[in-house]
C-alpha cells in the first residue's frame, strides 16, 4: 500500500515551509486538507497544482475510510491543515489512528507548530511542559479546568482566540494568582509578532490598555507551580530520604 505523509505548513510566514514539504506535496497523488480554499492558494504560491480533498471535523470518519481505500490501492497522499502541524488542535487524528490500525505507513514531515515556536522564545522553563490546547469557551467550565492545573509544576501552554483573550487572562489570574509569570506570544512569524511577559496583573493591564493588540493569534504560556521552600520542608518524603541517607 501507499504512504500518508503528515505535512506541517507555515503558521504565518510562508518562508517557513520546508524543502521536503514542497517535494512531498508536489509528488503525492492527492492532498487531504482541512480547508481546500485555504490550501489551494498556499500550494499555488509554490507553483504546486494538486488534487485536493477536504478532511475536516465534520467528515473525518467517512473520509478516513475513503482515503484508507485509496492508500491500500497503492496511492500516496499528504495531510495538511490550515496552519502548522496537523493533529495539533487540527483534524487528522481519526485518519492517522485508522491508518495505523490498518497497517498503512504514516510518515511525518516536520515543520512549524505554534506551541513549540512560542516556547522556544518565551524564556520560561521548557525542560517539561504541558500543552493544554484551547480552554473551554464558557467561564464556569474554564475556571473548573484551570483549577485542576493550579499545582501543575510544568510550564502550561494554551492556545486562545482574540475574542476570549481578556476573559481567559482574567480567569487565569484569579486561579493562578496575580503574581504568577505569564508570557503571551502573538502573531508568531508574522509582521506584528510580539511577546508580552510579566506577572499576570501586568500582562492583563497591558492588554486592557492596548485593545489594538488584542488581535490576531495567541499562545499563552504560564509558569508552573513552584513549591515554596517552606512547603517542601513539610514534605512527606523527608523521613524516607533520611532513612535512605542512613543506609548509605
Ligand atoms: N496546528 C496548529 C499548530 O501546529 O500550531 C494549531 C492550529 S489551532 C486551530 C490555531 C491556534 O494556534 C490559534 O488560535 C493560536 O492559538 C495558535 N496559533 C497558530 N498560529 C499562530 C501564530 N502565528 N501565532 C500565535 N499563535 C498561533
Amino acid at each position: 500500500s501507499g504512504t500518508l505523509y503528515v505535512v506541517a505548513t507555515p503558521i504565518g510566514n510562508l518562508q517557513d515551509i520546508t524543502h521536503r514539504a514542497l517535494d512531498v506535496l508536489a509528488a503525492v497523488d492527492w492532498v487531504a486538507a482541512e480547508d481546500t480554499r485555504h490550501t489551494r492558494p498556499l500550494l499555488q504560491n509554490f507553483a504546486i497544482n494538486q488534487n485536493l480533498i477536504s478532511l475536516h471535523e465534520h467528515n473525518e470518519s467517512e473520509r478516513s475510510e475513503q482515503l484508507l481505500q485509496r492508500l491500500l490501492a497503492g496511492e500516496n497522499g499528504a495531510l495538511v491543515s490550515d496552519a502548522g502541524t496537523p493533529l495539533i488542535n487540527d483534524p487528522g487524528y481519526v485518519l492517522v489512528k485508522r491508518l495505523r490500525q490498518a497497517g498503512v505507513a504514516v510518515v511525518p514531515v516536520p515543520g512549524a507548530s505554534a506551541v513549540i515556536t512560542a516556547l522556544s522564545a518565551a524564556g520560561l522553563p521548557t525542560d517539561r511542559f504541558t500543552y493544554e490546547g484551547f480552554l473551554p469557551a464558557k467561564s464556569s467550565k474554564r475556571l473548573q479546568q484551570l483549577t485542576l492545573l493550579v499545582e501543575e509544576p510544568r510550564t502550561l501552554v494554551f492556545y486562545e482566540s482574540p475574542h476570549r483573550l481578556l476573559d481567559s487572562l482574567a480567569d487565569m489570574a484569579q486561579v493562578f494568582g496575580e503574581a504568577r509569570q505569564i508570557v503571551v506570544a502573538r502573531e508568531l512569524s508574522k509582521q506584528f509578532e510580539q511577546f508580552v511577559s510579566g506577572e499576570f496583573h501586568e500582562v492583563v493591564e497591558y492588554f486592557s490598555a492596548n485593545r489594538d493588540k488584542v488581535r490576531g493569534e495567541f499562545v499563552l504560556m504560564v509558569q508552573g507551580f513552584e513549591q515554596t521552600s517552606q512547603s517542601s520542608q513539610q514534605s512527606d518524603y523527608d523521613p524516607l530520604i533520611k532513612t535512605l541517607m542512613k543506609q548509605k
